[in-house]
């Protein structure tokens, strides 16, 4: 007997007639004798429904009026199924955040969890009982509804496991499971049946988003084995878990990419102490997040200084460096939004010397030239011009021989 929690997203629950297949679903693992616990969403498109008519009544509505309304859509989902499955003969039970007690902090529409009281869902666990829980919601310590954030179910199902120590925490949503590129980009990308809660991280990161950052920094951090699986085709989807020293992990484990990205050089800096500093300080208090940085050798005592940012905020870092740039001195600003990031990413490279090399081999046999590079421990990026994007990628994802199915792919 063991206990798995399982989330199912707002397009595995957008109608009644999804909401009955999922309880089907969620039936024929109680008929095989697990305790399970289900998290869910609201109905696809209904969150963005409820945020659209608060924002015909004021562009930023009270944050706090704002979680009552969006934490709706979830407890609606939450009765609809356990009336399937009272239907199908099931003891159920739908419980809101803060009927459980998820305890979270008060900063609402981003609220974290701070504290899951389990004591009731053990006691109705005991009786039997599938607990249908709200995704997405939590309460804070004076009794306000709080909310996690877009995507937050995913963390809510995730912290369930953890506390309740269950033996997996499966993510049923449209994909069946994560892959070693988008399979829109790549024929041959191919479905990983087991990948690291760190390379998951620079996954997401990067634009396979399948889950929530938050829920697999949480899953990682207290083990709990996650699984992403397609809510109506069999398979075992993608397991994501610690790093199994037993199995031969490949090298690589995936292409991540990413266009959402901008570049911006200001060239002439004069070169002394505290230099990057006055550059990058005005950029963070604007609140842009800089990605990657490069500062070049110096010349004549001056220097050129490379950041990426997103490209949504390249107007706003544009004007924030021309201010700099006057105040210090430098030469000028120019900026190019027609870049992108691709990425190499694998805890294997930990262990295998010359993965840039055969990343940049490949790039330099499809004559795409390098703006910038960045490393870290196990991945390796590179800015590019967009228009090679795609071409990179499939020129990674054959150099690295992600198209073929490793040996372990039999383990499962
Ligand atoms: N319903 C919320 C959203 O659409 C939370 C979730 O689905 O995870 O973002
Ligand atoms: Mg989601």
């Amino acid at each position: 007997m063991s206990l798995i929690v399982q989330k199912f997203g707002g397009t595995s629950v957008g109608s009644i007639e999804r909401i009955e297949q999922v309880a089907d679903k969620v039936a024929s693992f109680r008929a095989d004798g697990h305790d399970v616990v289900v998290v869910v969403s609201a109905m696809a498109g209904e969150t963005n429904r409820l945020i659209d008519l608060a924002h015909q009544i004021q562009p930023r509505p009270v944050p706090r009026e704002m979680d009552v309304l969006v934490s709706t859509g979830e407890q609606v989902t939450t009765a609809l199924l356990s009336m399937a499955l009272a239907k199908r003969g099931q003891k159920a039970k739908s419980y809101n955040g803060s009927q459980v007690r998820i305890l979270t902090d008060s900063a609402h529409t981003k609220a974290r969890i701070r504290e899951i009281d389990d004591a009731r869902l053990r006691a109705d666990l005991e009786k039997g009982y599938v607990l249908v829980v709200a995704g997405f919601q939590g309460v804070d310590e004076h009794g306000n509804i709080t909310t996690l954030g877009r995507g937050g179910s995913d963390t809510t199902a995730v912290a369930l496991a953890a506390a309740l120590k269950a033996d997996e925490c499966q993510i049923y949503t449209d994909v069946d499971g994560v892959y070693t590129t988008d399979p829109r980009v790549v024929d041959g990308a191919r479905r990983l049946s087991q990948i690291t809660f760190e390379e998951m991280l620079e996954m997401a990161s990067m634009g396979s988003k399948v889950l929530q950052i938050r829920a697999v920094e949480f899953a990682g951090k207290y083990h709990v084995p996650l699984r992403v699986l397609h809510s109506f085709q069999d398979g075992p989807g993608t397991l994501i878990t610690v790093e199994d020293s037993a199995m031969e992990t490949p090298t690589i484990a995936g292409i991540a990419f990413n266009r959402d990205e901008a570049k911006l050089t200001i060239e002439g800096v004069p070169d002394m102490p505290g230099v990057a500093y006055r550059i990058l300080g005005p950029v963070g208090e604007a609140n842009i997040e800089v990605d990657v940085i490069v500062q070049n050798v110096s010349h004549d005592n001056t220097t050129d200084f490379t950041f990426t940012v997103s490209r949504g905020d390249l107007p706003r870092a544009e004007d924030v460096l021309n201010a700099v740039a006057k105040e210090i001195n430098a030469e000028k600003v120019s900026s190019d939004a027609k870049i992108a990031k691709v990425s190499v990413v694998g805890v294997g490279m930990r262990s295998h010397a010359g993965v840039a090399s055969q990343m940049f081999r490949a790039l330099a046999e499809e004559g795409i030239n390098i703006q910038m590079i960045t490393t870290s421990e196990i991945k390796i990026s590179v800015i590019i011009e967009e228009k090679f994007l795609e071409l990179a990628v499939r020129a990674l994802h054959s150099s690295f021989g992600l198209d073929k199915e490793p040996e372990a792919e039999n383990l499962d």
